[in-house]
């Protein structure tokens, strides 16, 4: 249910790809604030603070009764931010927590992130896969909002390591954000997707 629009790029695993959408985000929007829950993937945080991130644009919300995302604490958080005069840049979105399986409420968070006009990616590294059949899907609607997604095949599709598929529905994004073209890889230019022009990935 992904926008035909996406592009995608393959990756070593999830925290490079969730890290790589944050990237390409920032690259995109310039600097803000990132919202992460208590049951966000321990791997953002830390690659986020990686990519230069500073703490104090890292707000880690509390999850509600049920490991999840609240959009009434995501608002006030956001709101909060605006009066500070601070730009809201990213909401990560869990598909399937590694917790406890959790999936955010993504319709809503996808509807304060279109009103403020926020940058909404969702990890589904480990759950993502249950949206490939209709009892999946049931479960985790607006999944095709996202304006980034990423799905692990090396978990629940039980591929080997390491293989994370990253999507971002903004065509030519990633490119953007990651090309480069030095003399030795001129005469590997061409027509197919490069995909070394896509992340911080090369050979
Ligand atoms: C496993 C996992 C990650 C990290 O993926 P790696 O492939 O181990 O780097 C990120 N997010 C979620 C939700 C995960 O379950």
């Amino acid at each position: 249910g992904l926008a035909p629009s996406c592009e995608g790029v393959l990756l070593s695993g999830g925290s490079m790809a969730n890290i790589t959408g944050a990237l390409t985000a920032r690259h995109l929007r310039g600097e803000g604030v990132i919202y992460l829950t208590d049951q966000t993937h321990a791997s953002i945080k830390r690659g986020l603070v990686a990519m230069g991130q500073s703490a104090h644009a890292i707000r880690v919300l509390q999850s509600d009764a049920h490991y999840r995302l609240s959009p009434e604490a995501l608002r006030a958080s956001i709101t909060g931010d605006l009066t500070r005069g601070l730009q809201p840049l990213m909401v990560v979105a869990t598909a399937g927590t590694t917790n406890t399986g959790a999936v955010d409420d993504l319709p809503a968070i996808a509807d304060i992130c279109a009103e403020y006009g926020i940058w909404f990616h969702v990890d589904g590294a480990y759950g993502g896969p249950a949206a490939l059949c209709e009892r999946g899907r049931a479960v985790m609607p607006g999944l095709d909002r996202a304006d980034s997604f990423v799905v692990d095949p090396h978990k629940w599709l039980f591929q080997p390591y390491d293989i994370a598929c990253l999507f971002v529905r903004e065509p030519g994004a990633l490119e953007q954000t990651f090309a480069m073209y030095p003399e030795y890889l001129a005469d590997v230019t061409g027509s197919a997707v490069d995909m070394h022009n896509r992340s911080l990935e090369l050979t």
